[in-house]
């Protein structure tokens, strides 16, 4: 499997309790490569981002079980950062205010195009990462997170998903430890069965092809994506 114009990597939660609307949110968001799970109330949704490692949250806000306002005001109580883009209704100002004051990061208004809605989560994910341009780089290796490319001093570089996936969260983290265990998190859907081995092979096959000594294994902690030390000086 190549990839050819899809977007991005990482595990997104969409809360929504019409069934249709969830439907097409989900399937937009994992033509883009995202790794999706999905909640029809507040109760699921709540629970889900409480305990599993989301990248952003698509939240609802007229929800049955729970409101979305209570469910975000939760998460924020607890420590959970996650960006959350709120879904609200058209003209409801007052909701919109309530969301932002119980902790959004975002907000679309229904009905919405779908496009906005990927548009914004992409900017939300590259705020996260501290990033402001889709471009990310890193010793020559170039990632362009809207059009889901990968290129090595201007060459394309032919990735499967998963591959893709793996790199990309490397490379949103930068410089950064980043374990087996949390690597598997974000790239499979919350069904899958995990197995962090596949993460080894992965990494393998993409040190292969990307510069030598740019995804380091640290002993027993996981693998860092740096800069690697070498006498050519690309930047
Ligand atoms: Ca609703």
């Amino acid at each position: 499997m190549s990839l050819g114009d899809s977007d991005n990597e990482m595990r997104i939660l969409v809360v929504e309790d019409d069934k249709d609307l969830n439907r097409q949110l989900a399937s937009a968001l994992r033509d883009e490569q995202y790794s999706v799970d999905v909640a029809f109330d507040g109760e699921e949704g709540h629970f889900l981002g409480d305990t599993e490692p989301y990248d952003v949250i698509v939240l609802d806000l007229g929800l049955p079980e729970l409101d979305g306002v209570t469910v975000l005001k939760r998460w924020r109580a607890d420590g959970r950062m996650t960006p959350v883009l709120i879904l609200t209704a058209r003209d409801a100002w007052s909701e919109k205010v309530a969301g932002f004051d119980a902790g959004a990061d975002d907000y679309v208004t229904k009905p919405f195009r779908i496009e906005e809605v990927l548009a914004r989560i992409r900017a939300l994910i590259r705020r996260a990462s501290g990033h402001a341009a889709s471009e990310l780089s890193c010793g020559g290796v170039v990632l362009d997170t809207r059009a889901g490319r990968v290129s090595v001093d201007g060459a394309p570089v032919t990735l499967t998903a998963h591959e893709f996936k793996v790199i990309s969260y490397l490379m949103h983290h930068r410089d950064e430890v980043v374990s087996r265990t949390e690597l598997t998190e974000h790239i499979y859907e919350q069904d899958f069965d995990r197995d962090s081995n596949t993460i080894e092979v992965f990494v393998g096959r993409l040190r292969r092809k990307l510069p030598k000594g740019l995804i380091q294994t640290v002993r027993g902690l996981g693998y860092r994506l740096s800069e690697p030390e070498s006498e050519s000086n690309k930047t």
